[in-house]
């Protein structure tokens, strides 16, 4: 039906549920209409029309069927049961006013899902882009690398499900958690993935936003502040310093790396920071050095950056491996190599961020 035209001014009753009846009540408000909404499912809701459309009662007798139905110039039925539709039939020739019917939406309404990067831990490193995502969230899905402590004052209105490995529990699997996200969003709900530091920084927030394309779901992203830059700058190490390293390579020690890469690592200069690299690091230091990094060259692995127990071992190249075993150096960890690591003698850049989170543990303890 083309209701496009005419509708301006009227006054238009729809009767049905108020997700079956989204698309036309959409359609009717499009072209100008007065819409009243006879939703014959009390638990049906529909936030997004419930400011501009008119909720009416539904009528119980034949008396108040007529009477409803004369007040308007249009009656839409959409997916009613038969008894609704013989006592509409009625009351719309008895008043004389056009009554016609038309299809419920076929799926429900649609959600949408935004990946935030929660930063390296601290919830003040959180943008308010973040902020305001997990506040408008309906149900958000996290794991231990994001800032958790205080989710539930972030995001007051949401389901909050851990998807990490928790005691006792597997981490659920990332096909799994893609899964779920595009789930929640087609069950129409406001989906958070909130991750840790940056999305696309070994976030595998790239798989994720694919997962969503693939579903035609709607998905956005929120850049974190990501560990990779932020730790060792939490360390009093810059990334970049003037006349000392222009760039930086960022790399995962997920898995050892092949000679090349190292060959290549090495022979760059600037800084090297990888992630995740506390298990290999023994592989990485010797590949190093066999690529001709000298045994002097600084490094620095930050543990648990931003937290109360945050703590930087230094040493060099050729030490650092044996130092970090024998002090128990555990992941998250962020290892620093290259001469800007001498500069966090010079730097005491405690954050004022990590100062007020500190102050905060110390007194709710
Ligand atoms: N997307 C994240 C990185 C995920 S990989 C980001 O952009 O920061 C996980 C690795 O990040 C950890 O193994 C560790 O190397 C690093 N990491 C994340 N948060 C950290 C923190 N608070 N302190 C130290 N390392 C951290």
């Amino acid at each position: 039906m083309d209701i496009s035209v005419n509708l301006a001014g009227r006054r238009v009753l729809v009767v049905g549920h108020a997700g079956e009846a989204r698309h036309t009540i959409a359609r009717c408000l499009a072209s100008g209409a007065r819409v009243y909404l006879a939703d014959d499912d009390d638990e049906g809701r529909d936030d997004r029309a419930a400011e501009i459309v008119v909720r009416v009662v539904l009528p119980q007798n034949r008396l108040e069927w007529r009477t409803l139905v004369s007040s308007v110039d249009l009656v839409i039925s959409v997916g009613v049961d038969s008894a609704t539709t013989d006592a509409l039939e009625r009351a719309s020739r008895d008043a004389r006013v056009w009554l016609t019917a038309e299809p419920p939406s076929p799926t429900l309404p649609l959600g949408r899902v935004t990946l935030v990067g929660g930063g390296p831990g601290d919830g003040q490193l959180l943008t308010v882009a973040a902020l305001t995502a997990l506040r408008e969230a309906d149900v958000v899905f996290f794991d231990r690398l994001g800032p958790v402590a205080r989710l539930s004052e972030w995001a007051p209105g949401a389901e909050l499900v851990n998807v990490g490995k928790t005691p006792g529990h597997h981490a659920v699997n990332q096909t799994e958690i893609e899964q779920k996200l595009v789930e929640a969003a087609l069950a129409g709900r406001t989906v958070v993935r909130l991750k840790g530091g940056d999305p696309f920084v070994f976030g595998r927030g790239g798989e994720e936003v694919l997962a969503c394309s693939r579903a035609g779901v709607p998905v956005t992203v929120v850049s974190g502040v990501t560990s990779a830059i932020a730790v060792p700058g939490a360390a009093g190490i810059p990334v970049t310093h003037r006349e000392i390293s222009r760039l930086f390579t960022v790399v995962s020690g997920h898995t050892p790396l092949a000679e090349s890469e190292l060959v290549h690592l090495a022979g760059l200069g600037g800084t090297i920071v990888v992630l995740m690299g506390v298990g290999t690091l023994p592989h990485l230091t010797a590949g190093l050095a066999r690529a001709g990094m000298r045994a002097s060259m600084p490094v620095a692995i930050v543990e648990k950056g931003f937290s109360t127990s945050q703590r930087t071992t230094r040493a060099t190249l050729a030490d650092i491996a044996a130092l970090a075993s024998r002090l128990g150096v555990l992941s998250p960890a962020v290892v620093v190599i290259g001469e800007v690591v001498r500069l966090s003698e010079q730097l005491d850049v405690t954050t004022a961020t990590f100062l007020q989170d500190a102050a905060a543990e110390l007194t709710t303890d």
